[in-house]
């Protein structure tokens, strides 16, 4: 029996080395664990159908000494990331069937290290939701409470990785999609500089927040993974080059709070759970100082102004006429709006709608104002950064909420990302940590946010931070 529970990348890859077990055990454990949850949990839409064979060329690569650290290693794939021959849909219909023509980038350099990719994924149609409840093949539940939603939108990588369904998963953020689900799920989740993953191969969403990254139950399996899909890919103009990677920034040990998480209207286990987190911190030596921040309270304002724009954009692709679900018209554009129509859920034509209006002249320049606040917020972050080394906060301001909880209010639902919008829109890489539980005994989860491409400190804090709970 593996104990899967406590596995980590380092002790899986030591145990094939050893040959405690083979790679093909391995997987095998895992999809034992899958039949046996994924019945209610619904991580996975799909299981891919080589899960075995991609065991053997891993096993080769232990037998012949030229295994790398993810080598063997199962990963969970968010079903927006596209794995060439397999299906991939965005949870959404109108992609169903959808077979990918090419590799993401990154999952092409992931292959040469020979992972085994367990299959993919549900999530919010398109990414959109925090709680993986708008899929259009079912809900995905909280492994730790199925009565509880696991967060979103990569709602099924963090429930296959809670579940033992995989050891790591890749999921994606535009705001809030990996930290909040790893949150609800007792995970890490890190939200990586905008620019250091390549987004090729991703199906976009909003094209100046998007990034790939993985969630784990580790932070020391999050940053290997992400060392591996950390580089410069030409195929997507946003990927920055490596000499502009480069940071000067010794690690510190200041931390900004901002005054808004300090709001007495704060979910009272979450404000509890964010003391007890911080008062660790301070009796590791960590000076904390509250950050008076005068635009954060205006980032979520401007990330539905963005994100919608962005999107509605994006998914002006989804005609029915190139890819996956076409339903017929008298004309063509009869053809687009019952395609349309069909395809999308509520939720996604909410957002088109919102999108299309933002851009439109009848929103008065909606968009262009709210690129103006964008920089004036990342103004104020980079600056709080020359007075201290991380921002941290609670990384969502409830708790795990319930299935069927919030579908009818989406200004409630989208409040879950109160705490993640302004990393996304400065583009500072941020991480989710397990933290001090609720009194429910359900984890909590801490935010930690550094300057852009300060990776390195995120996971030296940490796992500084893992120690103390
Ligand atoms: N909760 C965010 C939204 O609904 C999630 C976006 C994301 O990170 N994919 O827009």
């Amino acid at each position: 029996m593996i104990d899967l529970k406590n596995l980590t990348i380092s002790s899986a890859h030591n145990s094939l080395k050893n040959k405690d077990f083979t790679v093909l055990e391995l997987v095998e454990a895992y999809l034992s664990e899958i039949s046996k949850r994924n019945g209610s949990v619904n991580a996975y839409l799909e299981i891919y159908k080589n899960v075995k064979e991609q065991a053997e060329p891993a096993q080769k690569m232990f037998d012949d000494g030229s295994a790398t650290m993810l080598t063997g290693i199962p990963i969970a794939v968010k079903d927006n990331i596209l794995v060439k021959g397999e299906h991939a849909s965005s949870s959404s219909k109108i992609l169903e069937g959808y077979t990918c023509v090419y590799d993401a980038t990154i999952i092409k350099k992931l292959k040469e290290e020979c992972p085994v990719f367990i299959g993919r994924t549900n999530m919010d149609e398109f990414a959109m939701g925090s709680s993986t409840q708008t899929s259009a093949y079912g809900v995905t539940r909280n492994p730790l409470d199925e009565s509880l939603v696991p967060g979103g939108s990569s709602g099924g990588p963090a429930a296959a990785v809670a579940m033992d369904g995989a050891l790591i998963a890749l999921g994606s953020e535009t705001c809030g999609s990996i930290r909040q689900p790893a949150a609800f799920c007792g995970l890490v989740g890190l939200k990586p500089t905008y620019g250091a993953v390549s987004r090729y191969g991703l199906m976009s969403l909003a094209s100046s927040l998007d990034q790939i990254s993985p969630i784990g139950k580790s932070v020391e399996d999050v940053e290997i993974l992400y060392k591996s899909i950390s580089f410069h890919d030409k195929e997507d103009s946003t990927s920055v080059v490596e000499e502009k990677r480069i940071v000067n920034r010794p690690y510190g040990k200041r931390i900004g709070v901002p005054e808004s998480c300090f709001n007495p209207d704060l979910d009272k286990e979450v404000a509890a759970s964010f003391k007890a987190s911080l008062e660790l911190l301070k009796n590791a030596g960590y000076e904390i100082v509250t950050l008076p921040m005068k635009f954060e309270k205006y980032a979520l304002a401007v990330y539905y102004v963005v994100m919608p724009a962005e999107s509605a954009t994006n998914l002006g692709r989804f005609d029915g006429i190139r890819y996956g679900m076409r339903k017929e018209g008298k004309s063509l554009l009869e053809t687009y709006s019952h395609s349309r129509g069909l395809g999308f859920g509520r939720e996604v034509r909410r957002r088109a709608l919102l999108g299309n209006y933002v851009l439109s002249t009848m929103s008065n320049g909606a968009y262009a104002k709210a690129l103006k606040v964008r920089a004036a917020i990342s103004g104020e972050i980079f600056d709080a950064f020359t007075k201290v080394d991380f921002i941290v906060s609670p990384t969502a301001p409830m708790q795990p909420f319930k299935l069927g909880e919030k579908l009818t209010d989406p200004v409630a639902m989208y409040l879950s990302d109160v705490f993640s919008a302004p990393a996304n829109l400065s583009g500072c890489p941020s991480i989710a940590l397990p933290a001090v539980k609720f009194s429910s005994g359900l984890p909590g989860s801490l935010q930690a946010t550094a300057p852009l491409w300060c990776e390195e400190n995120l996971f030296t804090f940490g796992k500084e931070f893992e120690k103390l709970l």
